[in-house]
Formats: C-alpha cells, sequence, structure tokens
C-alpha cells in the first residue's frame, strides 16, 4: 500500500479552477443581482423549490455551476424552473433567487 491509498484526497473531476474559468458572465451577473454576492451555498433554495420535486431541477447546483463558469447543459437545466419566486421567500441571506435565474437566463441566450 502506497501513502496515497489512505486517507483523505480530493478526487480531480471536483476541482475548480477559478484560474481557468471564465468567470466573466458571473461578474455581469453579480452587477445585475447584487444580492446574489450574499449567498452561502446553504441549499434553502434547493430544498424548497416547487420544479425541483417534478424535475429534478436544483438551483443551488445551477447558479453554483455559472459561477464558475461550467455552462454545458445550464441553459436546459434553468428552463425547468417556473420563476414562481417561493425559493426567494425563504433565502436566509436575501438572494433574490428569481431575478438570478431570470438574468442567468438572458446571459446564456446573450452568449
Ligand atoms: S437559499 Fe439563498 S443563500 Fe442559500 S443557496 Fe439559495 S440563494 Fe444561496
Ligand atoms: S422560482 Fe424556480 S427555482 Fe425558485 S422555487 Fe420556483 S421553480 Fe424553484
Amino acid at each position: 500500500m502506497s501513502a496515497t491509498d489512505f486517507g483523505f484526497t480530493i478526487s480531480t473531476t471536483r476541482i475548480v479552477d477559478f484560474d481557468a474559468a471564465n468567470r466573466q458572465r458571473y461578474e455581469e451577473l453579480l452587477s445585475r443581482v447584487p444580492s446574489y454576492k450574499y449567498c452561502i451555498a446553504c441549499g434553502n433554495c434547493t430544498a424548497t423549490c416547487t420544479a425541483g420535486g417534478m424535475t429534478g431541477f436544483n438551483i443551488r447546483a445551477t447558479h453554483l455551476k455559472f459561477s464558475r463558469g461550467q455552462y454545458e447543459g445550464l441553459a436546459d437545466e434553468l428552463n425547468k424552473c417556473m420563476l414562481c419566486g417561493k425559493c426567494v421567500l425563504v433565502c436566509p441571506r436575501g438572494v433574490n433567487t428569481r431575478a438570478l435565474i431570470v438574468n442567468m437566463r438572458k446571459l446564456l441566450e446573450e452568449s
């Protein structure tokens, strides 16, 4: 057994290289929805999401992916949201999650 066969290791697939990521759209998203900078990724929005119960939509995963510049398949995922606004009511940090989704959609369309 080598020294790397036990203990904690970070899976390479989960490493996010922020230096390599294009964060331009994320910066634009922050300027359009300033409350997003207070997000602590708690997941309340996901736990309460109406669409999540029916489609498996995960709002936290989508905005985290967006912030990391991981856009693959994101537009289709975002279309599962019905903009009901329930997630806005439960966010402990006052993030306007509904505006977040609308603007993520717009930024993906604009590119
Ligand atoms: S509920 Fe608010 S703070 Fe928590 S992950 Fe969602 S947007 Fe972020
Ligand atoms: S606005 Fe979208 S993300 Fe928020 S609770 Fe409704 S369906 Fe879910």
